[in-house]
């Protein structure tokens, strides 16, 4: 499992880029929130996510 730098977004991949953004991947993060209904959530909101997926909380 990897993030993104940029949207914190998180894969499962063994590519070096974000399927997303584009954004370099790091497997240095901490805590994992999972955004089903992001219109809804205020969490994504927060996080600034609009895509369903899990995200990291913190990407070093
Ligand atoms: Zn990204």
């Amino acid at each position: 499992m990897r993030a993104c730098k940029q949207c914190n977004y998180i894969v499962v991949t063994k590519d070096k880029l974000c399927p997303k953004c584009q954004g370099e991947l790091t497997d240095k993060y901490s805590g994992t929130i999972i955004i089903l209904e992001p219109e809804k959530s205020e969490i994504a909101k927060v996080v600034g996510v609009n895509v369903v997926g899990s995200y990291a909380i913190r990407v070093k």
